[in-house]
This record gives C-alpha cells, structure tokens and sequence, in this order.
C-alpha cells in the first residue's frame, strides 16, 4: 500500500506562501488532525490549522483536496498554502510528523507516486524534471511540449504498429500451407515494418536539436595560448568567469558558462590554449580541449593576427574564425579575409555580430517539428527499438516464423523508453534530478 507523505513543495526561504503537499490514502486523515474537518474537494478554504490534539493554532491557511481519480500523485491529495515564514513552515510540517502514518517524502516521491500510479509516463517524468529545470524561453516551451505526452503518444503510436505485425505473423504461420496468403501476409507486415522504421528514424533525426534545445547549444572557444580567450568569454558572459592574464597557459581546464541568447540554452566553453608543450597538466588541459571542440555544436577559432591560428579541417562540428584584438596594432594583417568575425573584448566592437552568428547557428539546427527525444536515454531506446525492426526486415526474407523475436524486442524497448517496464533500473538516474517536494 502507498504511504502518505509530505513536504514544503515551494521554493526553500521566506515568501508570501508557501505550499506543503500531502500525498497518500491518509492525506484526508492528516487534514482532520490540523483542520479539524475537510473542505469540499478543489476548493480552495480558509481553515485554521492546529497542532494534533491540542488548541495551539499554527496558522490561517487556504487548504485544497483533490480525490485521487482528479489529482496530479494518483492518490488523495491535500495542499495547505500556509503564510511562508521558515517557523510556520516548520511548525506545520513538525505537526504532519506527529500524526501517525504520515512522514517527509523523498526527493522526488510526489512524481514517483504519479508514475507508479500510471498518471504520467517516464518522458513525462523527464520532462518535469527540463521543465523545473527551464531557465530559457525554449527549454521551456521543449520540456511542455514533453508534459504534454507527445513521446507517449508516438510510442502508442509505433507499438499499435508493432501489434497488428505481430497479428499478422500469427495469421501468416496458421496459414503457411496456403501460398498466396502467405505471400499476401508477408507484403503487409513489410509495409508496417516499413512505416515503423521511417516513424522511429524521424524521432531519431530530432533528438540532436532535442538535447540542444534542452541542455544548450555548446559553443568551444578554441585558439592559440594568449588569443584572447577568456577575455572573450568574460565578454559574453558579462562578468569575470575565466582569469585573464598575459601569461599564456593560464586556462588549464575547460571553463563553462551558460547564456541565455534569444530564448536559447547556451554552454560557452573556454579552453586550454592549443600549443606544444612539456607541461604535463596544461598538456591534459590541451587534450580536454580537443575534446570540447568535438562535442561542440560550434567552435569558435579564435586568432589574434600573432600566433598560428588553428587549423579547422580537424574539427568535426561547424566553425566560425574570429579575428579578436581589432582595437590594437598586431603583427598580423587587421582585416583578415579569412575570419567571418572582426572583435575587440576590450572595446565591445564584433561582439553583437558574433552573437548574431551564434545565433544563426542554432536557428539552422533548430528547424522542423518539435523533438520527440530529449534525453539520450530516451534515444537510445528509440535506435534499440529501430535495430530490432531491421533486424525483422532482415529476416523477413527467411520466413514469417523468425520475425516474432524481433518485433518483442523492437516493442521491449519502446516500453522502456516510456516506463512500462525496466522502470528500476533507470529510476535511480531520472530521479537524481529531484528535489524533495517535487
Ligand atoms: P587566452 O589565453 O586566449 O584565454 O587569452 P586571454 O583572454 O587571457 O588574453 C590574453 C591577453 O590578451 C590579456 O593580456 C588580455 O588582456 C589581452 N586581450 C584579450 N582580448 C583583448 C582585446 O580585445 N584587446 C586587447 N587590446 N587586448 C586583449
């Protein structure tokens, strides 16, 4: 049987309100203990809330209750919007603790209690975790797309799909003695396992600009030691994330910040500047660096018209040169061709054409239907699922009798990917991400 739980389920510090949650078969029970009686479900009522037992009164509170079959856990839920000063919150909580039955809930519980009671799927359970998370205009407008069930719907979608050719294998074995209707079914369950694979890799051909819209559009600032680096990131960022200092190899490790440009997560990666070198931990600095630039969705190379500028046929993900410095006299010619940008992190001068090119960027990514596939967990099912399917388009040329193996997979791993089995095992990760009172 479920247990009833608690917790402040508004921001920690001192508020105008703060709600507590209680979530379980006793949340009616607990209300009776401090209330003294029950309000009419989904109406919000002033009550005056007392310590178990006695006449202490803790506060004057609006007090919501939501029957299971209307609420967001699954189970009856009641909320109290008490004043939010830490001593009413602590005393209203200290008082859920003494009535028997009831105690704090776990980082996450209320959610858990919702997926386990079939309100919500595990996409859903992730999305809710984006959305709390959402600090820009896309990450949120992505993660409600997500609350909304799209990738459950889809996932229905593909496993009615995987259903039917599951009928028409069985029809196709009772019928093997009789040719043409062995062929005919073979025709069919071709043309379903066809559709199953375009669905599945057109989900798989968003799930790049999923993760960008979600965890941010990854931008590495690569260039020679002294180019100007941190210096540029600082300028970004506007305010002093990196030290900046003529000795070069000062920046060792990859130095990340995240930007808010037009609505979009960014990650502005500052890197070890690349040169030879005998210095074992710049040298690790050096190989992190190389390692920002191939998981980047964008490199800016950086040259400050005095070293050796690095080379871009190396890199695996777009780039832009950026001439940096322009506001003094460099050995270098000034307005080098070969650079889109020309900027001084001194003077401001480029520094809104670069983030236009930023932005230029994303946009180019971030065309097309709404991504299906955020997380890689998510991904990686849908591209299981799409292996199996194939893997039954293969063997459909051998006989209708090997396909059954491969479509149980094919629909294993979509079950997977919206929690209706393997749920444990994933639990532990996607719950990581919540706070108690979510
Ligand atoms: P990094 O090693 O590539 O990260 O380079 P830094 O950002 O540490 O800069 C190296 C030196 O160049 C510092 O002395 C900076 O003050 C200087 N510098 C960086 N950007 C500019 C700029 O736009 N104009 C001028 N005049 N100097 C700059």
């Amino acid at each position: 049987m479920t247990e009833t739980v608690f917790s402040l389920s508004s921001g920690k510090g001192k508020a105008g309100i703060a709600v507590i949650r209680i979530s379980g078969p006793l949340a009616g029970t607990a209300l009776l203990a401090l209330a003294g009686a029950l309000p009419p479900l989904r109406q919000a009522t002033l009550m005056t809330l007392r310590r178990p037992g006695s006449d202490v009164i803790l506060d004057r509170a609006l007090v919501l209750l939501f029957a299971r079959d209307r609420s967001f856990t699954g189970e009856p839920v009641a909320e109290l919007h008490v004043h939010g000063g830490p001593a009413v919150v602590r005393s209203v909580l200290g008082a859920l603790a003494e009535v028997p039955g009831l105690r704090m809930a776990v980082p996450g519980e209320f959610t858990r209690q919702a997926l386990g009671n079939g309100r919500i799927d595990l996409g859903q359970v992730e999305a809710l975790a984006d959305l709390i998370d959402a600090e820009t205009e896309r990450q949120r407008m992505q993660a409600l797309s997500g609350l909304a069930g799209m990738l459950g719907a889809a996932v229905r979608d593909w496993r009615s799909l995987l259903l039917e050719a599951k009928a028409m294998v069985a029809a196709d074995i009772d019928f093997s003695d009789e040719g043409d209707v062995a062929d005919q079914g073979l025709r069919g369950i071709d043309s379903l396992l066809q559709r199953l694979e375009s669905g599945l890799e057109g989900a798989l051909r968003t799930a790049d600009r999923g993760r960008m819209l979600v965890d941010g559009f990854r931008v590495a600032i690569i260039g020679p030691p002294n180019a100007g680096k941190s210096t540029l990131l600082n300028a970004l960022a506007r305010r002093d994330v990196a030290i900046v200092s003529e000795h070069a190899g000062t920046t060792r490790d990859v130095l990340e910040v995240k930007l808010d440009i037009d609505g979009y997560a960014v990650i502005l990666a500052d890197t070890a500047g690349l040169r030879e070198t005998s210095d074992p931990v710049e040298r690790m600095g050096i190989e992190r660096a190389r390692t920002s630039a191939s998981k980047a969705d964008l490199v800016l190379l950086l040259d400050d018209g005095e070293s050796e500028p690095p080379d871009a046929d190396s890199l695996t993900a777009p780039s832009i040169r950026v001439r940096t410095k322009i506001d003094r006299k460099a050995a270098g010619p000034l307005h080098d061709i070969s650079c889109r940008i020309h900027l001084s992190a001194h003077t401001g001068e480029g520094l809104d054409s670069l983030t236009e090119q930023i932005l230029l960027a994303i946009r180019e990514g971030d065309r097309g239907e709404p991504s299906l596939l955020v997380h890689e967990r998510q991904r990686q099912g849908v591209e299981r699922a799409l292996a199996a399917v194939q893997g039954a388009q293969r063997e459909a040329v051998r006989g209708v009798e090997f396909l059954d193996h491969h479509l149980q997979r094919a629909d294993d791993a979509l079950k997977e990917v919206i929690g209706l089995i393997g749920v444990e095992e994933v639990l532990g990760a996607v719950f990581s991400r919540f706070c108690i009172g979510k």
